[in-house]
């Protein structure tokens, strides 16, 4: 499977099947995705083809961690994202996968900066804080 920022020059595959969805609800996560939560399909990073240029951004996390994210230099997407508190795994957002597929967020997390309106009815755990694995 294929995923590209919204000009195409940044791109990553993978191999198929996903370890998981999770929906994220934390403010960081708003603030990169720019909508009222982020979700991302995880996969190891051996699995993960990056083919293209990309800028990087780091932070420091809550929990004394760092989350890293590369995004596209032209126009900005954020194509994939590692975070030190979920070491060996790589995240994609789920909107920019080119083909059809059918991968659900299993896990919402950070619920405790929730918008009120949002239900993920997929989610079959659900934290107030953060958990990915
Ligand atoms: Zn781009
Ligand atoms: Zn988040």
């Amino acid at each position: 499977m294929q995923a590209s920022c919204q000009c195409g020059q940044l791109r990553a595959e993978v191999p198929g099947a996903t370890m998981a969805v999770v929906a994220c609800h934390c403010i960081a996560c708003q603030k990169r995705s720019g909508s009222p939560f982020g979700e991302a399909a995880y996969w190891p990073h051996d699995q993960v083809r990056i083919e293209g240029q990309s800028k990087h951004f780091s932070r420091a996390t809550d929990a004394g961690g760092t989350f890293e994210q590369w995004f596209c230099p032209d126009c900005g997407t954020t194509v994939f994202m590692r975070g030190t508190k979920n070491p060996g795994v790589t995240g994609i957002p789920i909107g920019l996968f080119d083909t059809p597929h059918a991968m659900q967020p299993i896990r919402s997390v950070w619920e405790e900066s929730r918008h009120a309106w949002v239900e993920i009815p997929t989610a079959v755990q659900h934290f107030a804080r953060g958990r990915i694995d």
